[in-house]
């Protein structure tokens, strides 16, 4: 089997063996960056575990999953053709835990060092740590690698022992987030990011929210990327049914309104039902209805933290209101021609005491 051939197996796996066509460039997804999209190539070192998480595609008693291992400089290679052509920009390796953690990590680790020694990368590379890796492996992925992140997978020790026997939260991941949070700290171009399964278990929003709020205040995370549950076929779950992809995406709203716009797990708890976030509604637009006596916003003389909370005004938005008002006070929608989200925002505010309703 030819390098291309393991690289299309090996990334058709990781996208968790979903029905349709991959070829080789299917190992190349494009990430979310402040500048926009970045295509990266997504690999996993080995489709081998000793673990058998039991959402798992790669768990080790999976039957019919072709058990490959890339060899570091199979990889290094691999990725500088592409780069070379230009075809991808970045690195995210991630493995199975073969052998052990720390051999796992090791292969890892060497497979970044031969892209930076060997062929003189100086581009993005991103490692997966793995449960259980030693503080040197961790003080090493660090030192090569621009992003490292450890999965959580869910929001409590007791749940992720029900999916992921041998794995702890508390005793193993979040004292190596704590390590890489004082890593990186005060690093440019260094992060660190978590992931967590939502609907695997019976876990509520709420557990979830707390969680984010914690890790992101306490560890500062650069983000904390959720993935709706999907079973898989020959695993314990394959009957349990997906989970809605719009949980997903209000999470990943949530995350923003606390990573950007100063959002705590407390605004959250009184839009809850029944510990979840209602999926009909952007989870902003909800916190402001929960908060009648703030209706409506003036805009000629809300300040910047009240303006943000507006529904439909971001950041952005909100300089520029500041901006315009300081030119002349804000009396007419016409005000606000090319500002985003006009319809929304004037449903929620006034200008110069008058409410206007766009049809
Ligand atoms: S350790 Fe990772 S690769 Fe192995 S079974 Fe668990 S989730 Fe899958």
């Amino acid at each position: 089997m030819d390098l291309q051939q393991k690289l299309r197996i090996m990334s058709r796996l990781a996208n968790f063996e979903r029905d349709g066509e991959f070829n080789f460039e299917s190992c190349i997804y494009e990430a979310s960056t402040p500048k926009g999209k970045v295509p990266i190539l997504k690999l996993m070192q080995t489709t081998m575990c000793d673990k058998n998480c039991i959402y798992c595609a790669f768990r080790r008693d999976r039957e019919g999953v072709p058990r490959l291992f890339l060899q570091p400089e199979e990889i290094a290679r691999g990725f500088m053709e592409l780069y070379n052509r230009g075809r991808v920009k970045g690195l995210f390796l991630s493995s199975g835990i073969f052998g052990s953690a720390e051999f796992t990590m090791e292969k890892l680790i060497d497979t970044a060092k031969i892209l930076r020694d060997k062929y003189g990368f100086k581009g993005y590379i991103h490692l997966k740590l793995m449960p259980g890796a030693s503080t040197q492996s961790v003080e090493e992925a660090v030192k090569v690698a621009n992003r490292v992140s450890i999965n959580l997978e869910t929001s409590k020790e007791e749940r992720l022992k029900n999916i992921a026997k041998g794995k702890s939260i508390l005793k193993d991941m979040l004292p190596k987030i704590e390590l890489v949070d004082r890593l990186i700290r005060g690093q440019r171009g260094k992060s660190q990011i978590t992931q967590m399964m939502v609907g695997v278990g019976d876990e509520k929003d709420e557990e979830i929210i707390k969680a984010v709020d914690f890790l992101n205040k306490r560890y500062r995370m650069s983000r904390v990327y959720f993935s709706a549950f999907f079973p898989i076929k020959n695993t314990p779950l394959e009957d349990k049914p997906p989970e809605n992809p719009i949980r997903e995406h209000r999470l990943y709203q949530v995350d923003f309104l606390i990573r950007e716009y100063g959002f705590s797990y407390e605004d959250f708890k009184p839009i809850l039902m029944n510990g979840n976030l209602p999926l009909d509604k952007d989870p902003k637009e909800l916190w402001f209805l929960a908060h009648p006596e703030l209706f409506p916003v003036e805009l000629n003389t809300a300040d910047y933290e009240l303006l943000i909370r507006v529904p439909g005004i971001g950041k952005e938005t909100a300089k520029e209101i500041i901006r315009r008002r300081k030119v002349k006070r804000l009396t007419q929608p016409e005000d606000l021609n090319g500002i985003r989200n006009l319809k929304k925002i004037l449903k929620y505010t006034t200008l110069n005491g008058k409410h206007f309703n766009l049809p």
